[in-house]
């Protein structure tokens, strides 16, 4: 609820006001058991940022995270041991994020040996079990990660994530390294995976194509903020903020009947440093008005499961 994340920016020799990059500004949105919450927007929007706030990688400036009934913002590495097993993180770049030099199988049993009494041949019999279950043949125990694919890399990280029996996973953008048609497997693994082991994932992605199959629920951030949250189906057929339309307008649409009226994106993503007055998009937003340069929109629901934050929206009074 209503996290936010600044960080200082390093001023020359001779200083000057202090400035700060608000990276994440007044975020607040719910993850339900067993659903997938889709966060998309383009790089540098915060993304990324509110991930690592989640998981507790990094420390927000402001607002609150609730895990399973507890408030976790503020707890000491100790006493986040516990939450930290069930809070799993899926990192983005497969390649850099697991530790080359150990075999596949000593990547997926190192959480265990820090969060589970399991050893010896017990340990191995879970091991070839999760290998399973992430579609990774029992011989690659013994290999070392540059002997994997993409995808393969992809399942490790998967399964090393899994090894602990997490609730939820928080995964940033974990098929963006990807080629398109191993993006649809890794997927669609997530997806069996969720159901099986009663997953819920925080999943992010820079692109709508890729969290329309796997979410439940979308939000979508600008600069720092959340603009749009919703159903699913109700974010791709209805689409409430100019900027979600324009993002659709880059997924294909297989359906002509559904063609919207096209939103064109024009010009490029403004510092977070020295953000726009106002609504935040108003200086690539086609429909902006004299209002959108100064107030800022407060997010309001338009309809059951659906929430924006645009003055059009807003009902005339
Ligand atoms: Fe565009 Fe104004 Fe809505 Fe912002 S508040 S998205 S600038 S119409
Ligand atoms: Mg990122």
């Amino acid at each position: 609820s209503g996290l936010s994340k600044r960080f200082p920016i390093k001023r020359g020799v001779f200083g000057g006001a202090k400035q700060y990059l608000h990276a994440v500004d007044d975020v607040s949105f719910e993850l339900r058991p067993r659903e997938t919450l889709g966060i998309v927007g383009e790089s540098g929007c915060g993304k990324s940022t509110t991930a690592r706030m989640i998981v507790r990688l990094a420390q927000p400036s402001g607002g609150r995270i609730d895990f399973a009934g507890t408030d976790i913002t503020n707890l000491s590495p100790n006493e986040m041991r516990p939450h930290r097993r069930a809070l799993q993180f899926v990192f983005q770049d497969p390649y850099s994020s697991l530790n080359q030099r150990m075999r596949a199988a000593d990547i997926v049993a190192e959480p265990m040996h820090n969060f589970t009494d399991l050893r010896g041949k017990e340990l191995r019999e879970r091991l070839a079990w999760l290998f399973d279950r992430v579609g990774l043949r029992k011989d690659m125990m013994d290999r070392f990660p540059h002997e994997f694919s993409g995808g393969q890399r992809q399942r490790l990280g998967i399964a090393r994530a899994l090894a602990v029996n997490p609730s939820v996973i928080v995964a940033d953008e974990p098929v963006s390294a990807l080629d398109v048609s191993v993006q649809a497997q890794v997927i669609n693994l997530m997806m069996d995976l969720q159901k099986e082991f009663n997953l819920a994932y925080l999943f992010i992605a820079h692109d709508l194509a890729v969290v329309q199959h796997i979410s439940h629920h979308v939000a979508v951030m600008y600069l720092g903020k959340v603009v749009e949250i919703a159903d699913r189906d109700s974010l791709f057929s209805d689409p409430q903020h100019p900027y979600t339309e324009a993002l659709l307008d880059s997924v294909p649409i297989p359906d002509p009947e559904m063609r919207r009226e096209s939103v064109a994106l024009s010009g490029e993503v403004p510092s977070p440093i020295n953000p726009p007055s106002g609504c935040r998009f108003h200086t690539r937003c086609p429909f902006a008005f004299d209002r959108c340069r100064k107030e800022s929109p407060k997010m309001r629901q338009v309809k059951q499961g659906h929430s924006v934050a645009c003055h059009l929206r807003e009902p005339q009074s």
